[in-house]
């Protein structure tokens, strides 16, 4: 349980829900800044704005999977106002308050390590990640579906890296029947893909390899599909870029060759809220919980 602890959650989308749910019957004191417009009431949580939050008590802070822009400013689908992460406000907050977000920015990461505040990015940790590669790789099937006329079943799929992401969407357009070739640069991920029954092959070659590709799938955070693979490419190739932003295409050229390349980021959040906000939930509570074991260790 997390009775006596005070948490405050910034902003975000439908995936806080699940994480505001799981804090209130975890017996936290919540509150929600950045949800005005939030019809459900949850027991044990309060809507704050900003300026109202007993900020010197919070145990710990809440953000969106995105952290915040580079100007601080928390997306909040809930609410009209803006709430601004600043270096006043984590001074003041007390020093063992923590900061989760799921990833980090230069301006957030700056912001805490100026502040000597603990950031956790829990899209860092393997278990979240691979969790979340579910939701992405139903996303990506969708997307696939949507964006061609033709089966995956029999198609030459290309898939870009083999990590917790890659690996799944291998796995996953494999039993629906296609026909799948995994880029990879190292020697063991070559051997794992091989294991899988799968085609392995290394990025470098990747311009060699791209010659009947029906649907690429980038994972590989990189610019990796790069003008001359382009060049290669069928134009009925399909792009699907899950890669975080930027992606790993030239989608300029891309668009100039006719080649549909789409930057497909947030899946989870897009196809499957709940689900995603119960992994983000789940691994929260452990976390936070793991916090309070710690701060009674130093008092004993
Ligand atoms: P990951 O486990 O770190 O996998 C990334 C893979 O890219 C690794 O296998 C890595 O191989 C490979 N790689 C990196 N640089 C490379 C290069 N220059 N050449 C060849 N291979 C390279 O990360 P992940 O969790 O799978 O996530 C992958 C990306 O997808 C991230 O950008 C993540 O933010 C994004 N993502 C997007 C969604 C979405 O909804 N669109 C959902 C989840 C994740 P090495 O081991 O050789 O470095």
């Amino acid at each position: 349980m997390l009775t006596g602890m005070q948490i405050a959650v910034l902003g975000g989308d439908a995936r806080q829900l699940e994480v505001i749910r799981k804090l209130t019957e975890l017996d936290a004191k919540v509150y929600l800044t950045g949800f005005e417009q939030l019809a459900h009431a949850y027991t044990g949580a309060v809507k704050e704005v900003l300026e109202d939050l007993p900020v010197n008590e919070l145990d710990a802070i809440i953000l969106p999977v995105a952290g915040t822009n580079m100007e601080g400013k928390i997306e909040t689908i809930f609410s009209n106002r803006q709430v601004v992460l600043t270096e006043d406000f984590l001074n003041n907050t007390p020093e063992h308050c923590v900061i989760y977000s799921g990833i980090s920015n230069a301006y957030l990461t700056e912001l805490t390590d100026k502040t000597n505040r603990k950031l956790i990015q829990l899209f860092e940790r393997n278990d979240v990640a691979i969790y979340n590669s579910i939701p992405t790789v139903e996303g990506a099937i969708m997307m696939a579906i949507q964006h061609t006329d033709f089966t995956i079943h029999g198609s030459n799929v290309i898939v870009l890296g083999l990590g917790r992401t890659g690996m799944s969407v291998a796995r996953s357009f494999h039993a629906l029947g296609a026909k799948v070739k995994v880029g990879a640069r190292k020697t063991e991920h070559i051997a794992r893909i091989s294991e899988m029954g799968l085609t392995p092959f290394f990025t470098s070659d990747l311009e060699k390899e791209v010659e009947h590709a029906d649907i690429c799938i980038n994972t590989i955070p990189h610019r990796i599909i790069t003008a001359n693979v382009l060049a290669k490419m069928p134009s009925h190739t399909l792009i699907i870029d899950l890669a975080s932003k930027p992606g790993g295409t030239d989608f300029r050229y891309a668009e100039k060759r006719g080649i549909k390349a789409i930057l497909a980021p947030g899946l989870p959040g897009i196809v499957a809220p709940k689900t995603a906000g119960k992994i983000l939930a789940n691994v929260l509570g452990q976390l936070l919980y793991e916090e309070i074991e710690k701060g009674k260790g130093k008092q004993s």
